[in-house]
């Protein structure tokens, strides 16, 4: 049965291969953007996850256009990384912001409305960083890691009202971001992932849905790396 989805930064990177991966199978889509605009077929957004009064009004539109959010992926991200020695408090603070404490204001928002129906699907993108660590991306870990605590903690209060919450964990993806990396830096990485390539987009949005759809309904609370092998055993 077709589900109202809300992806957000869904209006490009690995957040519009999920959106696309769902409006492939016929859910109606909706992704957040911050000016950007949406993509053909998916209904966008105008909302920056770090303020809360646009989060609300962003989901207010969803409802409108497409009924109560049932399937949540709570995906926009950002990087600044930096050596801890070097990093500045904001840079800090604000990875958070945008990272896991967005993460709480979105999954908070969705789950008013999954509660009453009484079913709901939220899936956290993470990384792989969040479980290995990463030198210079402290901040980032951090949110990523914390996105592991939220996600659990969510399946706890609220599995007994159908709601999953899972964590997706990413390893490198074929991104403009890894395209740009030096040829140096690319072989160091990939000699590093049993798998010797980087994930696509598709891949990981594929995982997602799996997530979120009917085979999957026994599984919260869990860390699905889709990492190549690279995170293996943690
Ligand atoms: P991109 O940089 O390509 O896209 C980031 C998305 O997040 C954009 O849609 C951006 O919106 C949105 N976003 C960032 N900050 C905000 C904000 N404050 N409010 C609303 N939207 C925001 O990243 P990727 O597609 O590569 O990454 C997507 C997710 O996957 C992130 O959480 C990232 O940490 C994670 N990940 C990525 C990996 C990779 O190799 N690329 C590996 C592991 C995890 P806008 O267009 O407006 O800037």
């Amino acid at each position: 049965m077709a589900r109202s989805v809300l992806v957000t930064g869904g209006n490009r990177g690995i957040g519009l291969a999920i959106a696309r991966a769902f409006a492939e199978q016929g859910d109606r889509v909706a992704v957040t953007h911050r000016g950007s605009g949406a993509p053909e077929g998916l209904l966008g957004v105008q909302c920056d996850v770090t303020d809360a009064d646009a989060v609300d009004r962003a989901f207010g539109e969803v409802e409108e256009a497409q009924g109560p959010v049932e399937v949540l992926v709570s995906n926009a991200g950002i990087t600044r990384d930096g050596l801890l020695m070097r990093m500045k408090e904001a840079d800090f603070t604000d990875v958070l912001d945008a990272n896991l404490t967005a993460a709480y204001r979105v999954s908070k928002r969705a789950a008013a409305k999954m509660v009453r129906a009484r079913s709901g699907r939220i899936v956290f993108v993470s990384s792989v960083v969040g479980l290995l660590g990463s030198a210079g991306q402290t901040n980032y870990a951090a949110s990523k890691a914390g996105l592991v605590g939220l996600a659990r903690s969510i399946a706890r209060e609220l599995g007994s009202r159908g709601i999953t919450a899972n964590v997706v964990a990413p390893g490198f993806v074929e991104t403009d971001m890894t395209a740009a990396l030096p040829e140096k830096r690319q072989q160091e990485i990939l000699g590093q992932v049993p798998l010797g390539r980087y994930a696509s987009a598709e891949e990981i949005a594929g995982v997602v849905r799996f997530l979120a759809g009917d085979a999957a309904g026994y599984i919260t609370g869990a860390v699905v790396p889709v990492d190549g092998g690279l995170g293996m055993g943690h």
